[in-house]
Parts: structure tokens; C-alpha cells; sequence
């Protein structure tokens, strides 16, 4: 069994296509759906892990591509470099998953990274770039 974390964005024009569901469908994948949202400029996002034999896999994800998805290895991880945080809370608005949460009542931002799915919606929220993608090998399995 193959299995990978994939980070998918759906142009606007494809976000209420079923092509998630014609990925198990059609190409005999199975499918753990970990995050998923519309994007300011509503655009669909999606953390997907996606398991099957790897000629399958790699058969849907032609076909994601061929319906205009973006799609990129979720083979990184979230880090909060908290020399620069300033404890501002605008990444709480934007993460999906409570990962970045208020602590009340000393109202300090605390980042959870067990509840981080890897959206990033947080990195171009954080006035001092405070949220860090960094490269990690851990969630590539096989
Ligand atoms: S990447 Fe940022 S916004 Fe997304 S879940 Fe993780 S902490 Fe929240
Ligand atoms: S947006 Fe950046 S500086 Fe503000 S609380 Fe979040 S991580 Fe800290």
C-alpha cells in the first residue's frame, strides 16, 4: 500500500466538481480527508491523504492535475518561531483547526502543532513571519 499527504487547491471554477469522489471511483484510491475549506479569493483547499497501489496513484493524480488542481506533497510542517511572535493573534482567524488558539486568560497565542493539518493559511497572516514552513520527512510512509 502506497500512501501520501497531498495538499490540493481547486481553482474556482472546479470547487463543487465531485473530483475527490471520482479519485476512489475511478482509480480505485482511498481517500482521509484531514482538512478542507474555501479561500478568501474562493478557491477550495484540501489535506488529503490518499492511499492505493502506487500505479493508481499516481494515475489520479494525472487526474487531478488534468482538472486544474493544484497539487503539492504536504511534506512539510508548521513551525511558530517564537523569538518573532508578537502574540498579535491574527493567525487565529485563519487557522482552520484550532492549532493556533488564544490562551485566556493571559491572552498568549499558543500553537498546538498535534492539531496542525499544514494549510499554511497561517504563514502570509503573520505580520512578523512569525509561522515557519519547514521540510519534514515524517509524513511520507510506504
Ligand atoms: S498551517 Fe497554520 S493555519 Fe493551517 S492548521 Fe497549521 S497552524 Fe493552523
Ligand atoms: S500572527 Fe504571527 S505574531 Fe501574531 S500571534 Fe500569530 S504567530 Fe504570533
Amino acid at each position: 500500500m502506497y500512501s501520501k499527504i497531498l495538499k490540493l487547491r481547486f481553482p474556482v471554477t472546479e470547487v463543487q466538481k465531485p473530483i475527490v469522489c471520482t479519485l476512489a471511483r475511478e482509480y480505485d484510491l482511498f481517500f482521509n480527508i484531514l482538512n478542507a475549506g474555501i479561500l478568501p479569493r474562493k478557491e477550495g483547499f484540501m489535506v488529503l491523504e490518499i492511499s492505493g497501489s502506487r500505479k493508481d496513484f499516481k494515475a489520479g493524480v494525472n487526474y487531478l492535475k488534468e482538472q486544474g488542481v493544484d497539487v503539492q506533497n504536504a511534506s512539510s510542517e508548521i513551525k511558530r518561531n517564537t523569538s518573532k511572535c508578537t502574540h498579535c493573534g491574527a493567525c487565529t482567524a485563519v487557522c482552520p483547526t484550532g492549532a493556533l488558539h488564544v490562551k485566556r486568560p493571559e491572552m498568549e497565542v499558543e500553537f498546538d502543532q498535534q492539531k496542525c493539518s499544514v494549510c499554511e493559511l497561517c504563514v502570509p497572516a503573520c505580520p512578523p513571519r512569525a509561522m515557519e514552513v519547514r521540510p519534514t520527512n515524517q509524513l511520507f510512509f510506504e
